[in-house]
Formats: C-alpha cells, structure tokens, sequence
C-alpha cells in the first residue's frame, strides 16, 4: 500500500541514499524513524523521503508523515518536504474455528488457538463472529473495553494476551440483547473483520454454531485459508460436525482438522482419567472423512475456572497450556506448509 500526501517522483535511483544531502538529512530525523528511511533525495530544494512503515501500528504510522516533515523543514537547501509512507500488506489469513453445533468449548477453543500461536512468535488477531452470543470479551478479559474507530475502521481491543479481540460483546452495553436479521449480521461480521488488524498474519475467528447466515457470508465474502473443526466426543456432536465439515468443504475451505473438545475427564481429587462422552470418538471419525486428527483437550475444571475468569489457559504454565500448545503446533506447521 502506498500513502501518498502529494505527487510524489516515482523513479529513485539507488545511490541518492549515499549522497552526502542524503547523509545530512537523515542525521536529523529521529533515530527510529531514520532506520525506516527507504529512500532520500534533495533535488532543487525539494527533500523527497520514502519511509517503509511495515509492522508499525496505525496509531505510529499516522504521525510519521508529520515527524519527517518537522525534522526537515527548514534545513539548509530545503524548501519542500515530500514523504510516502509505504507499508507492505501483510499477507493474512483467516483461520476459521467452526463446530456444528454450540456448547462444545469452540469459543473456548478458538481463544486459546489464538493465545497459543501468539505464544509460538505468530502475529494473532482474534474476530469473534458469534454475533449472537459473543463470548470472547469474557475469554480474553476484555469486557467492558470499547473498540475505538479509526478513519471509519475499528481498532482491535488489545487484550493482556498478546492477541487484539473484535467483539460484538465489547460493542454492546453488557446484558444488551441483539434481535439483527441477516444483513445486519452479515454487516456487522464485516466491521470486525475489516478493522485495523495491522501486522496480524493470522485473524482466528470464532464463528457462531452451526450452517446458517453468517457462516454463508463469512464464507463468501472473507474466504478463510483453513477451518479448525471442534467436536466432543458422542457421536451426535460429530454427526454436527460432519455436517460443518461439508458446509467447508463446499465453499472450497480446506479443513485444518478436528479437535476433540472434552476428551475424557481428569478427576481433580484423584487423577483419575474417565470419558464421561467415550473416548476417540472424533479421531475415528476424522479417520473416517478422510481428516486430519489435531488432537484432544480434556474436560478439565481449571480449563473452566480459568475461561470464566478471562485468563486464558494456554497463557499459563499448567498442563492445560500444553496441550493448546500442542494444537497450535500442528495449526501452525499446516499454515506453514499451504
Ligand atoms: P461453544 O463456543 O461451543 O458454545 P464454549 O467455548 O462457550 O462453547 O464452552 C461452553 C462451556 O464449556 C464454557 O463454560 C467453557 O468454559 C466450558 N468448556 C469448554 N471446553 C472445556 C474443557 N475442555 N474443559 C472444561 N470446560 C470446558
């Protein structure tokens, strides 16, 4: 993308930063923005400056434009200041957390994907698509937050876990209920998914159960690079979550794999492992449909004590974190190699 405040000469050639003007100039403009200089020349008392604003914020990037100009007004020989600030499009991709019916743990699920590869050095923004039932507010800690806009874009409410949150819950007063019909769904969906994500390479959205509007139009209109599928292990959850897989696979969304949620319960006084909805369920059945397993989580009280209280456990140092760590490696390793 190319920021331009004026017309702006196109053709630079590559030894005008060696140039001694080059020099003197860029010794005046603040020592971080000077690493950014791209380019810099001084023609017939016009200084022409090129800044590479990859990675920087919108809020950093909205001041640079002026910071230069202010540093080289003025010097000797310049009479005019020109800046474009360029800022290379990152190349992201949606990552679709999907299930075929509620009560799973995909929220839950879709928080501590994104918790867990932000953990591993991934660039992670987290949309809540669950206009309905918005949940991720609570997940990440971030209620009672409110998104600002920016240029007629919303920014990302920064949780305390490295992962920014676009939520309808954090755009609604708590306890306000939503009665849309589909287009202002679809319409809202758009405004969080269109907001500043900046440097994210990876928007992880938590969609609402089920096959309905707002799958349709996410699907459409914000195709995702993969889906993750939860399920729980009886077999009703993943005849759901068959059904959520063709939705997928029929709008051309490859599928990441499954996830078995709630897999098997582990006994806060004993230890003692049982599987209260069987065991292996959903690995037979990814088996089945020709699917990539990705792995179990457990039914765990502290994976409930800790959602609840907005402090996400794949940010701790428990069990728990380990096996979100687990997902987000091979969630990873796919991105990686599609
Ligand atoms: P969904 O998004 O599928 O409707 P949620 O993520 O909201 O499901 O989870 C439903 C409930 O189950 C929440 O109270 C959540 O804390 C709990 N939960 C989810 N996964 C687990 C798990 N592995 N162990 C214990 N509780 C879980």
């Amino acid at each position: 993308m190319l920021h331009l405040n004026r017309k702006f000469p196109q053709a630079l050639e590559k030894d005008e930063m060696t140039s001694p003007d080059a020099d003197r100039l860029k010794a005046l403009l603040p020592a971080e923005v000077a690493q950014r200089v791209q380019s810099l020349r001084l023609a017939e008392g016009t200084a022409s400056v090129v800044i590479d604003a990859t990675g920087l914020s919108v809020q950093d990037r909205a001041g640079l434009e002026a910071r230069v100009a202010e540093a080289l007004q003025g010097a000797p020989g310049v009479a005019d200041v020109r800046v474009a600030v360029m800022a290379d499009k990152p190349s992201r991709r949606i990552l679709a957390v999907g299930s075929g019916k509620g009560g799973v743990g995909k929220s839950t699920l879709a928080a501590n994907l994104a918790v867990a590869l932000s953990r591993m050095g991934r660039k992670v923004g987290l949309v809540d698509a669950d206009i309905y039932g918005p949940s991720q507010a609570r997940l990440l800690g971030t209620e009672g937050q409110r998104p600002v806009a920016h240029e007629s874009r919303l920014v990302p409410v920064a949780s305390a876990f490295g992962v920014p949150v676009l939520s309808m819950a954090n755009l609604l007063e708590p306890g306000q209920a939503i009665a849309w019909r589909g287009p202002m769904v679809a319409g809202a969906l758009t405004q969080l998914l269109e907001g500043h994500w900046d440097n994210a390479e990876i928007v992880v959205v938590d969609l609402p159960p089920g096959t309905g509007d707002v799958q349709l139009t996410m699907l459409q209109k914000f195709k995702p690079a993969g889906a993750v599928i939860v399920s729980t292990p009886q077999d009703l959850a993943l005849m759901d979550a068959t059904r959520a897989i063709e939705l997928f696979e029929k709008s051309g969304v490859p599928i990441v794999g499954v996830v078995e949620n709630m897999a098997g319960y582990a006994c806060p006084h004993c230890g003692e492992v049982s599987d209260p909805f069987g065991a292996g369920g959903a690995e037979a059945a990814a088996r089945d449909m020709g699917q990539a397993f990705l792995g179990r989580i457990p039914l765990d009280i502290v994976i409930r004590r800790d959602s609840d209280a907005g402090t996400p456990p794949a940010a701790g140092n428990g069990p728990q974190a380990e096996a979100f760590a687990a997902l987000a490696a091979r969630v990873s390793d796919w991105l990686d190699s599609h």
